[in-house]
């Protein structure tokens, strides 16, 4: 057996483990390092070149020892890579954020903002604020889904832990529809062959069959196939031109040949399952941006290794970008008329 060297701790080959706290600590050991990365990404695609804007040649940038800054060689004209990001203007430290970060993208069901008090030694004002920040770039896009797709109701969010089971049975209080639980919709897009299969969700409209219509025709393209179970709320599809499936749970039928939604039915089950167990409730206000964090970790579900921390940065380095002058290739350019 090869002698370990305790000095450079490596992942064990069997750990399930994307990226370990000592390779994210490699990579980011403090906060230079978390500047150089936003510095590399944002801006000089990898190395110290970029075009000056007052310059307006591209030259080389240095760090600026004291502040979190890249300056012109030349002129001294001053970068901030935090600009437009989440960081911006922050008193936190970038190697708690990237830290933060790191811990919401390393776990499967996400983590809380008292976890993240605790990991971070943070206050907890502190840790819910960068807990909702790294969530609100967690949006769900508009990309249309087509080929087959699941369409399927869940109730989500508060427990009703006041109101025991005998009591709601008494009222008439039905599991589900009855409860304070918030309706929403899930969309889950089959995968086949090329890529995996992907969800949308949203809170529900309204409880009328126009609505419950109205987020497939917002989401799905015309003519694909769509399977829902036996709602009735389902039934217009047809006639909106979609190929309309159904079966028939009140019969104890889940799989009719090709005909389920149980793609849908086991994101319900994470969710519900991440919900319940990491944040024990989530009122209506907030119960989009948790939906929009569980559709996003089930959507990069298949990048292993470092893949779901980098999913997390694209989307804070996709945020910055629009606001940045565009980047510029690294070879410096000599021809100039
Ligand atoms: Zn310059």
């Amino acid at each position: 057996m090869p002698p370990v060297n305790r000095n450079n701790p490596r992942r064990a080959g069997s750990s399930d483990s994307r990226y370990a706290v000592m390779e994210f600590m490699r990579e980011f050991p403090d906060d230079a390092a978390c500047l150089d990365y936003l510095w590399r990404t944002l801006y000089s695609s990898g190395g110290r070149h970029y075009l000056c804007p007052k310059c307006d040649e591209m030259r080389t940038f240095h760090r600026v020892q004291s502040r979190p800054l890249y300056s012109c060689a030349k002129c001294g004209y001053g970068i901030h890579p935090t600009a437009g990001t989440i960081f911006e203007k922050s008193s936190t430290s970038l190697h708690l954020w990237f830290y933060g970060i790191y811990l919401m993208s390393s776990t499967r069901c996400g983590i809380s903002a008292k976890q993240l008090e605790r990991e971070l030694g943070v206050t907890y004002k502190t840790a819910w604020r960068m807990f909702n920040k790294i969530r609100s770039l967690l949006t769900q896009d508009e990309t249309p889904f087509d080929g087959i797709v699941e369409v399927d109701e869940a109730y989500i969010g508060g427990q009703a832990k006041w109101r025991s089971p005998a009591r709601s049975k008494a009222k008439g209080v039905r599991r589900g529809s009855g409860t304070i639980k918030t309706p929403v919709v899930g969309l889950a897009q089959r995968g086949d062959n090329e890529n995996s299969g992907k969800v949308f969700v949203t809170l529900a409209r309204g409880n009328r069959a126009p609505d419950f219509v109205g987020h497939v025709m917002q989401k799905v393209l015309p003519a694909t196939t769509v399977y829902t179970d036996e709602t009735p709320k389902a039934e217009p599809l047809e006639k909106w031109g979609y190929h309309h499936g159904r079966v028939n749970h009140s019969q104890k039928v889940y799989v009719s040949g090709d005909v389920h939604t149980n793609t849908i039915e086991g994101f319900w089950a994470l969710t519900k399952g991440g919900i319940g167990g990491v944040y024990h409730s989530v009122s209506t206000k907030h119960l989009q941006s948790y939906l929009d964090e569980y559709a996003f970790r089930y959507n990069n579900r298949d990048r292993v290794g470092r893949g779901m921390f980098t999913a997390f940065m694209e989307r804070v380095i996709g945020e910055a970008e629009p606001r940045l002058p565009a980047p510029v290739s690294e070879t410096p350019s000599v021809e100039r008329s």
